[in-house]
């Protein structure tokens, strides 16, 4: 099968700026919060799921669902959040193993907060981390999304830590400068990944 590379890193560490310039350079990403959506779409099968577990009142008039809602619902209610995630965490599982599959580049990026938490690095080759230190992390993020370090914090603290990451990690990419660095670590990465990739399509053939 293809050569899938993971993405990995904190809440704010630069995974969705390193992906865009892999992306720059024709790689397809799959990411675990765009697949997260997707498969709450309108009319989905999961969408109908959630919405006979939860009560219709979830939905907005659109048809779509009310994030707000469901987050206030399963937020103070652990029985709940462990049905939800229970409908949820298989259904973005699969979706992800159909679009890395479907994915029509040498070889394929998965980026996810959650790599090793969730053990996606089971669908994954080799693990990229973006590593950048606690402070610039808080700073990033809570600017970002115009929220108080402690949310970030509390985001932080449910996450893996820094080293623990770290010493999982294949190939560890810092991100506590320019965006242009992470364009030239990108590049050189991409140069390994596509060599990587041949490879393994020569150890299938054999
Ligand atoms: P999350 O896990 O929350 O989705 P992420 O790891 O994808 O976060 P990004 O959204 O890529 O992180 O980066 C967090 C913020 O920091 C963004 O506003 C981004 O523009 C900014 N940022 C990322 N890298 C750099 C950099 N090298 N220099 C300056 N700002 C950066």
């Amino acid at each position: 099968d293809k050569l899938v590379i993971g993405v990995t890193g904190g809440i704010g560490s630069g995974k969705s700026a390193l992906t865009r310039e892999f992306e720059k350079l024709n790689v397809i990403v799959v990411d675990a919060d765009v697949v997260a959506r997707e498969v709450v779409a309108v009319n989905s099968p999961v969408l109908t799921q959630v919405a006979q577990q939860f009560g219709a009142d979830i939905l907005l008039s659109t048809g779509e669902l009310n994030r707000a809602k469901l987050r206030e619902i399963v937020f103070s209610d652990e029985h709940k959040k462990q049905t939800l995630n229970a409908i949820m965490h298989p259904a973005i599982r699969n979706e992800m193993i159909n679009q890395l599959h479907n994915a029509q580049s040498p070889y394929v990026i998965l980026s996810a907060a959650l790599i090793f938490e969730n053990q996606l690095d089971k669908l994954t080759d080799k693990v990229v981390v973006v590593d950048v230190p606690e402070t610039l992390q808080l700073e990033r993020a809570s600017s970002r999304d115009s929220v108080e370090q402690q949310q970030i914090q509390a985001i932080m603290a449910s996450q893996w830590t820094r080293q623990r990451r770290n010493e999982q990690a294949d190939y560890i990419v810092p991100n506590d400068g320019a965006i242009a660095l992470l364009a030239e670590q990108a590049k050189n990465l991409n140069t390994k990944f596509l060599q990587l990739a041949a490879d393994k399509l020569i150890n299938v053939a054999n």
